[in-house]
């Protein structure tokens, strides 16, 4: 083995030292509990991650809820989400790191969670297409949350995220002023596809982070099965209200 010269071991101790004063300055805290995490490309601490209240979908041989949702209104092929997360509790700290307090690193790290959870399922999938938010709004976050969790899963399982590949239409019209059915219609009218590139898939995951009715994901996969009925549509998200 090479000696280290004392140029070396000087470059090592500085860099320590500047590593030391940045986390004196820059703690990486925990976004729930607010303790130190060591690991720098983590904001949720091992305890805290222990906590979550998950779905263990992955383990599941019978349909599961989130499959169920779907039955009778739109054709999907494979479901996933994580953690569940109980009404009427808004602040759940995870979700309102993601959203709200501009922590968009907590989606890739559980998007990487998920992408372990799911890695031998979903073994066929051309790609990953976050929920697109309203551009107004992506600016004001500065990022699409679901995004963040695509992301996650990407670097896990190897496949590519498309962000650009679906865009929410302008909504011009006011909904509440419109009856039930035609309500209905505009909603399933909200999104743009890039049809060429739809061509090249034949399965696909949409991902988003929270389903409640899963409206939004029965209009989006809707609107892409009018193009190709052919493709397979599955579904991935960070959490699934109960
Ligand atoms: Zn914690």
């Amino acid at each position: 083995m090479q000696k280290p010269t004392v140029l070396k071991i000087f470059n090592q101790k500085s860099t320590q030292i500047i590593d030391a004063i940045q986390h004196l300055v820059y703690p990486n805290v925990c976004v729930i509990c607010q303790k130190e995490v060591l690991n720098k490309t983590n904001v949720v601490c091992p305890f805290c991650e222990l906590d979550f209240n998950y779905t263990h979908f992955e383990s599941y041989d019978v349909p599961t809820i989130l499959d169920k949702l779907f039955w009778g209104r739109v054709k999907i092929n494979k479901t996933f989400a994580l953690l569940f997360f109980e009404k009427n509790k808004d602040a759940q700290p995870i979700l309102h790191a993601l959203k709200y307090q501009s922590r968009m690193e907590v989606g890739s790290q559980l998007g990487r969670i998920i992408g372990k959870k799911i890695e031998s399922n979903f073994n066929d999938l051309d790609a990953l297409i976050p929920v697109p938010i309203h551009h107004k709004k992506k600016f004001l976050r500065g990022y699409n949350q679901s995004e963040m969790i695509a992301n996650g899963i990407s670097q896990i399982l190897q496949v590519p995220v498309y962000n650009n590949f679906v865009v929410k239409k302008e909504n011009t019209k006011s909904q509440t002023k419109m009856g039930k059915n035609l309500r209905w219609n505009n909603v399933q009218e909200q999104f743009l596809w890039n049809k060429q590139k739809l061509k090249k898939f034949r399965h696909i995951a949409v991902v988003d982070d929270v389903i409640t009715t899963g409206a939004t994901i029965e209009s989006l996969a809707k609107s892409i099965l009018n193009q190709d009925e052919d493709i397979k549509i599955s579904i991935i998200s960070l959490a699934l209200t109960k």
